[in-house]
C-alpha cells in the first residue's frame, strides 16, 4: 500500500464507507493522511464526579439511565444519570435525541461540558460524549475533531489514520532538507503525525508551524517562480518620451504629487524595459491613481499603442471614460467606452474601430474580455480595482496582445505588507501614500439615531453653502429583495420630511444601468443635493463637490469598507464630514471607534487584517482559490519567514523536480497567482 492506493486498500473499509469517504472527497490513502483536524477534544484533565466543581470540565463515566422528552414546541430535553465509583449526577442536552442511542450501550464514556447550577440542581450541560475505548491512550488523551463532511463520521476517520498510523510515521520528507534544518521544523512525518496523534498540546503547535510554513513556502515560491518567468517574457518597449510628458503634465488643471509622481516614473522606466511590466499601483482612496494611468496611456499612445483599461462596475467604467477623454482628446487620443449597454450598431462601431486602430484607449467592464474584441496594437492594460476580478479575467484581457502588453494592477484597497507580498509576490509595487494638496482630513463622527433631527440640520447647512450629500443604507439581511426595501423607504422618508425642500436622488443595484448612469450624471453635475444609495457608490466614484457622507447602519460594514465609503467625500479643498449612524444607541464598536480616529488606510487594512482576517476584505475569489488549510495569511512572522526561503531557493537555482509534491503544489499556485 502506498499514498496512491485507493482506500478501499484500507483494513476496515468496505464498498459502503469506501463510498461515504469519497462523497467527502478521500479516495485516495494520501486524501486521508493529509485531511486533518479541525480542533481537539482535550481530555487531559479528569476529574471524579466527587471532585467537580462548576466550570468546563471532563469526567469518566456510564450512563446509567436516559430519556427524552418534549418541553415546548420544537424543543426536546434528554436527561441522563451519569456514575463513576464516586457518585452520580445528571447531564442534559437540548435537542440531541440521538444521545439516547449513543449512550444505552453501557460503555464507559468522557463527557466534557459545562457543570453548573440551574433549574435547582447542579449539573452537566450539553455535554460532548466520547467512548473511552475509542480515544487513544496517550499521555494527554488529546483526541482529534475531524470535519464532518457528508455524514462521514469522526470516529471513522479516527479508526482509519490509526490503521495508517505506520504509513504516516514512514512519509517521505516534501521540503528541501537545508530548509527543514534552517528553519527548526520537524519532519512531514512528524507534523502529520502530531497533527492526527498528539501526546501533548506542543506537539500539535509545532506540527502547524511546519505545515503553515510549507503551505505559505509554495505559495511564496509560486509567486517567485512567475517573477522569473514573467523575466523571461519578451514584451513591447515603449520609449520614454520626454517632450509628450511635459506637456501632459502642464497641461494638467492641477500639480500631480510627488508620490504620483514617482509612481509615474516608476510605469515610465518600466515601460523601456523589453520585459512586460508587472506593477501594482496601491493607493489610497482618493490619492489620484486615474491620472497616472492616464499619464501612462498618452505615452503608449505617443508610442504607436492602443490601451484597454478595465473596471469592475459600470458606473465606474463610464466616469473613467470621462475622466481620461478629458485628459488624453486634447492631443489627439481617442478614447472609447464599452460596457453592457453599449448595444447592436453602436457596438458593432466600437468593436470595429479597435480593431482598426480607430479608438486608443478602450474603457470598459468585462465587456472587454469578450472574444469579438480584437485590438490592433494593444500594449498597455490598465485593472482598476484589480481584486475584483479573479484570476482568469485577467488572464483573457492580456491574450489580447500578440506580446504580453504592460500591465498596471491598480487597487484603493490598501495592503499590508505581509499580504502584498504573498498575494502579489511577483508584481512591483508603487505607492501613493498622499493626498492631493490643499486636502483637509475628514472629519469622522459616530452618530447616535437617536440624535438624527440635530445631524439634518448641520447637513442641511452644508448644502445650504452649495455642497452635496450622500446617504448611504446597508443592504438588511444581505437580502437583495430588501436592497430595494431599505434603501426605497430611506428615500421616501428624507424627502417627505426634513429635506422636503431638496432634490434627493435614488441609487442602487437593481436599477438598469442607463438609469443608474442617469442618476450618476445627475449627482455629478449638481441637480441633486442628496444621493441616497446602497454601496453601489463603493468603488472609485468621484463627485468632488460631495462633501457629506452619512453611513446608516454603520457598526454592519467592515472597516475597508467604511474606508472605501468616507473616500467618496474629501475630494476636493472643502472641509468634509463623514457620519457613521449607528444600528442602536447602544456603545460603539472598537471597528467603529478606529474609523472615528484614523483616516489613514494603511493604519485600518492592518486593523482589519487582524480583525476579520484577509479573506473578508480581499475578496474571497482570490483568497478562497488559494485555499490554505492551516496558514493564515495574518502571520506576518511565518510569511517572513517562508519568504527568505523562498528567495532562496530561487537564488540558488534549486531544481524544483527533485521534490515532487512540492512542485506539484507550487505549479497549483502557479497558475492561481501569476497575472500573466
Ligand atoms: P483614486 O485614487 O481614489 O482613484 P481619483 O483618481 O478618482 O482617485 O482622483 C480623485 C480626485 O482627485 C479626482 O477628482 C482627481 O481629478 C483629483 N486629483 C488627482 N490628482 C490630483 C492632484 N495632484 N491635485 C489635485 N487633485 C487631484
Ligand atoms: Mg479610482
Amino acid at each position: 500500500m502506498n499514498l496512491a492506493s485507493s482506500l478501499t486498500k484500507v483494513r476496515g473499509v468496505g464498498e459502503r464507507t469506501a463510498a461515504q469517504l469519497a462523497s467527502a472527497g478521500l479516495t485516495t490513502v494520501a486524501d486521508l493522511v493529509t485531511f486533518l483536524p479541525r480542533a481537539y477534544e482535550d481530555f487531559s484533565e479528569v476529574t471524579t464526579i466527587a471532585d467537580l466543581r462548576p466550570g468546563n470540565a471532563t469526567i469518566k463515566a456510564v450512563c446509567q439511565s436516559i430519556s427524552t422528552r418534549p418541553v415546548r414546541r420544537g424543543m426536546r430535553i434528554t436527561t441522563a444519570v451519569l456514575a463513576d465509583n464516586t457518585g452520580k449526577l445528571q447531564a442534559v442536552w437540548f435537542n440531541q435525541p440521538y444521545r439516547e442511542t449513543q449512550l444505552k450501550s453501557g460503555d464507559e464514556f468522557y463527557f466534557s461540558g459545562n457543570y453548573e447550577f440551574s433549574y435547582n440542581r447542579y449539573q452537566l450541560t450539553n455535554p460532548s460524549a466520547e467512548k473511552v475505548s475509542e480515544v487513544p491512550v496517550q499521555t494527554d488523551r488529546l483526541l482529534p475533531i475531524y470535519r464532518a463532511v457528508k455524514g462521514l463520521k469522526p470516529t471513522l476517520v479516527r479508526k482509519l489514520m490509526h490503521e495508517l498510523r505506520p504509513l504516516i510515521s514512514l512519509m517521505p520528507e516534501t521540503l528541501p532538507a537545508e530548509i527543514v534544518k534552517s528553519e527548526n521544523l520537524i519532519s512531514y512525518s512528524q507534523a502529520l503525525s502530531g497533527m492526527h496523534f498528539p501526546e501533548n498540546l506542543k506537539d500539535i503547535s509545532r506540527a502547524k508551524e511546519r505545515l503553515a510554513f510549507e503551505e505559505l513556502f509554495q505559495l511564496l515560491l509560486a509567486s517567485q517562480l512567475n517573477k522569473q518567468a514573467n523575466a523571461q517574457l519578451e514584451g513591447w518597449p515603449i520609449p520614454f518620451h520626454q517632450a509628450t510628458i511635459k506637456q501632459f503634465v502642464e497641461h494638467l488643471p492641477f500639480e500631480l504629487t510627488p508620490a504620483q509622481r514617482r509612481a509615474a516614473w516608476d510605469i515610465l522606466q518600466d515601460f523601456e524595459k523589453a520585459t512586460p511590466m508587472n506593477r501594482l499601483l496601491q493607493g489610497d482612496v482618493g490619492s489620484g491613481k486615474t491620472v497616472v494611468a492616464g499619464l501612462a496611456a498618452r505615452q503608449a499612445h505617443e508610442a504607436g499603442f492602443q490601451t484597454a483599461i478595465m473596471a469592475p462596475t459600470e458606473i465606474l467604467a463610464t466616469q473613467h471614460a470621462a475622466t481620461l477623454d478629458k485628459l488624453l482628446s486634447p492631443f489627439g487620443v481617442k478614447v472609447g467606452l464599452l460596457t453592457g449597454s453599449v448595444k447592436g450598431k453602436a457596438r458593432q462601431t466600437l468593436y470595429e474601430a479597435i480593431r482598426t486602430g480607430d479608438v486608443d484607449v478602450v474603457v470598459g467592464t468585462h465587456a472587454l474580455i469578450q472574444e469579438a474584441v480584437q485590438f490592433k496594437k494593444l500594449g498597455f492594460v490598465a485593472i482598476d480595482e484589480q481584486h475584483r476580478f479573479g484570476v482568469a479575467q485577467r488572464q483573457e484581457l492580456l491574450k489580447k496582445s500578440a506580446r504580453m502588453p504592460h500591465l498596471l494592477a491598480m487597487t484603493a484597497t490598501p495592503i499590508p505588507r505581509s499580504l502584498a507580498l504573498t498575494l502579489y509576490g511577483e508584481l512591483d509595487i508603487s505607492i501613493l501614500n498622499e493626498l492631493p494638496k490643499g486636502r483637509l482630513p475628514i472629519k469622522t463622527k459616530i452618530w447616535s439615531p437617536n440624535s438624527r433631527a440635530q445631524l439634518y440640520s448641520l447637513v442641511d447647512q452644508e448644502l445650504t453653502a452649495g455642497r452635496q450629500a450622500y446617504v448611504i443604507c446597508n443592504l438588511i439581511d444581505d437580502d437583495p429583495k430588501n436592497e430595494l426595501k431599505s434603501v426605497e423607504a430611506e428615500y421616501k422618508r428624507l424627502q417627505n420630511s426634513v429635506f422636503k425642500h431638496r432634490q434627493i436622488g435614488l441609487l442602487h443595484g437593481r436599477l438598469k444601468p442607463a438609469e443608474k448612469e442617469a442618476v450618476m450624471q445627475e449627482f455629478a453635475s449638481g441637480k441633486l443635493d442628496i444621493l441616497v444609495s446602497t454601496t453601489v457608490v463603493e468603488v472609485g466614484v468621484d463627485v468632488p463637490n460631495a462633501t457629506v457622507m452619512i453611513i446608516e447602519d454603520a457598526d454592519r460594514f467592515g472597516l475597508s469598507q467604511l474606508h472605501q465609503l468616507r473616500g467618496r467625500v474629501g475630494r476636493s479643498s472643502h472641509q468634509s464630514y463623514c457620519y457613521l449612524i449607528t444600528s442602536t444607541s447602544a456603545k460603539p464598536t472598537k471597528r467603529l471607534q478606529e474609523i472615528e480616529k484614523s483616516n489613514d488606510g494603511f493604519y485600518l487594512a492592518e486593523v482589519d487584517l487582524k480583525l476579520r482576517g484577509p479573506g473578508e476584505i480581499y475578496g474571497r475569489a482570490q483568497h478562497g482559490e488559494l485555499n490554505l488549510q492551516i496558514a493564515t495569511l495574518a502571520d506576518t512572522k511565518l510569511i517572513a519567514r517562508a519568504s527568505k526561503q523562498a528567495k532562496w531557493f530561487v537564488e540558488n537555482s534549486i531544481n524544483l523536480l527533485q521534490y515532487k509534491q512540492l512542485a506539484e503544489q507550487v505549479e497549483t499556485y502557479q497558475r492561481l497567482t501569476t497575472l500573466n
